[in-house]
């Protein structure tokens, strides 16, 4: 027998239709890079997006299209975003910090038909506009003024592709849950980049259950800075949460130093801010040195990295803000396990809470996590007993964009590539990482790509690349590098050869010159040289 209740699909358009009715006056704040504040609300959101709406319809952009976006958190991203969802486009959020190479990479991966872009970016596209074959137009915000063509890619200034929409209008919604919405790209183990494609109904789902009392618990009388950027797994789902609950809305924009946050917390009554580690430590250094307020914050979600244990004392005993720390992954939407709250809270001393928040916490509902053995047995609840992570539910991945096989086991447990342990009050303590990446400042630098890219430099044999401990970026990559015969390569010219290659944030400060040890299989063999060079760097 079947239910009898309405089939009211889960689109994410309604998040929007439902923060414009019930919440339509509630504050949108963008911060533009000069440091100026913009102001808009919900109803206006809406209406501009429905506007974007039709403009994309009236180029031909409709259910499936990919939209490629290289915005920072900031209004024209939430124009373009709920504009193209609305209509069942996918958005396909790409980094700004990478370089044109692999941005037209992933641009012809995903196969977008039209890019919105910030006018900052205009140049880096124009290198690679002649290799864009998918792309047809390209929307420049924040500009002013008329766009020009981007190399033979016909261009408009978001105002005038507004504009150009007219009165006509395009119906959003009407689809159903499981379309397509956004598309992140997250760096794989083994080189390319591997794309998690989202649905409505897993993204509206992972925003309904993030916000539950035991996890962000956001309501309409909060502030939200969601500093995580929008490429970076949705804004870890602030970008629906926000308008869910009615919550005000301030978008930071490109400045995220210390200083900018601080002023921009304070100046718009922020309660609830979300960001890496390293954004926060960076805020607290600031704080601490000029004495400036954080004004009305009272919660801070750190996730992306651990949190190491003085940021929580930090900001609870200086400053009586509460730390909540989250762990997840882009293939996650991307909330796994929070640590919030628990009923013997009341029991624990200052430290022992301390110590359970630098821990990742418990999975959120209807997250679903176990650790695994080598043996392939579940691991005892007895936090001495390591193994690998896995975790299902309706919002994690079960294949990759445009590959061919699932990336889950055949009863559906996705393996997260973390290493883990788990405690009798189910709260999950990482300790190791199976995966071959890098993770530095919350954004993934690629071990076997920088590696590959190493081998190719004149004298260099074989190259390795190891996380090494970092006290402001959490970790960087270590090269290590054997080489030819006769062949001396200076650290220097290895790193000129990498600097045209490679993002900025991926050259390694440090290079070691030494004989590289390889496994029975003829494999590197990274734990011998993890044992030898994983140090610190010197500060
Ligand atoms: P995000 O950074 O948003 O969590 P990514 O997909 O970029 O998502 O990275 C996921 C990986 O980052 C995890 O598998 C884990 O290795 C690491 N990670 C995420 N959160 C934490 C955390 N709280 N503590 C330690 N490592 C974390």
């Amino acid at each position: 027998m079947r239910g009898l209740m309405q089939n009211w699909p889960m689109t994410l358009d309604r998040i929007l239709v439902h923060a414009a009715s019930a919440s339509g006056s509630r504050r949108i704040a963008t911060q533009r890079p000069d440091g100026s504040i913009t102001a808009s609300d919900y109803a206006s959101l809406q209406k501009q997006a429905r506007a974007f709406s039709a403009a994309l319809a009236g180029h031909g952009i409709g259910l499936g299209d990919r939209v490629g976006t290289l915005l920072w958190n900031d209004l024209p991203h939430m124009t373009a975003w709920y504009g193209a969802m609305g209509i069942g486009a996918v958005v396909h959020t790409l980094n700004p910090r990478f370089d044109a190479a692999r941005l037209a990479w992933l641009i012809n991966h995903a196969g977008d038909r039209l890019l919105v872009i910030d006018a900052q970016f205009a140049d880096t596209l124009r290198q690679v506009a002649d290799r864009l074959p998918t792309v047809e137009h390209i929307v420049i915000a924040n500009g002013g003024g008329a766009a020009l063509p981007i190399g033979s890619i016909a261009a408009s200034s978001l105002e005038d592709f507004l504009g150009a929409g007219g009165p006509a209008t395009a119906a959003w919604g009407g689809f159903d849950e499981e379309t397509a919405a956004g598309l992140c790209y997250t760096s794989g183990t083994t080189g390319d980049p591997k794309g998690v494609l989202y649905s409505h109904r897993s993204n509206f789902l992972h925003a309904l259950c993030s916000n539950q009392p035991n996890g962000f618990a956001i309501a309409a009388t909060d502030v939200v800075l969601p500093i995580v950027p929008m490429f970076h797994a949705n804004a870890w789902g602030w970008s629906f949460i926000a308008p869910m609950a009615g919550a005000g809305l301030v978008l930071p924009g490109p400045r995220l130093d210390g200083a900018s946050l601080q002023r921009l917390i304070e100046i718009e009554d922020v309660t609830f801010a979300a960001a890496v580690p390293t954004v926060w430590q960076d805020l607290l250094r600031h704080v601490h040195e000029s004495g400036a307020s954080l004004g009305r914050l009272a919660r801070v979600l750190v996730g992306g990295a651990a949190v190491p244990p003085e940021m929580v004392r930090a900001f609870r005993d200086d400053l009586g803000i509460e730390v909540m720390h989250g762990w997840g992954m882009t293939e996650l939407s991307p909330l796994g396990a929070i640590s919030s709250v628990m009923p013997d809270e009341a029991t624990l001393n200052g430290e022992q809470i301390v110590a359970r928040k630098a821990r990742q916490g418990r999975t959120l509902f209807p997250v679903e996590g176990r650790i695994v053995g080598a043996d392939g047995k579940d691991c005892p609840h007895d936090d001495a007993s390591p193994g690998s992570l896995q975790v299902r539910g309706p919002a994690v991945v079960r294949r990759y964009y445009g590959a061919q096989e699932d990336a889950v086991a055949l009863d559906g447990w996705f393996d997260t590539g973390d290493i883990a342990v788990i405690d009798g009050h189910g709260f999950i303590k990482l300790v190791d990482r199976a995966k071959d990446v890098v993770k530095s400042g919350g954004e993934w630098i690629s071990s076997v790509e920088l590696e590959n890219h190493a081998m190719g430099c004149v004298g260099v044999r074989r190259a390795a690349v190891i996380a090494v401990p970092d006290a402001r970026w959490g970790e960087r990559p270590l090269l290590i590098v054997e080489c030819d015969e006769g062949e001396t390569p200076s650290d220097q010219v290895i790193r000129e050869y990498l600097r045209p290659l490679v993002p900025r944030y991926w050259l390694p400060e440090r290079i070691v010159f030494a004989a590289i040890p390889l496994g029975p299989t003829g494999k590197i063999d990274k734990l011998v040289l993890r044992r030898l060079f994983a140090q610190p760097l010197p500060v």
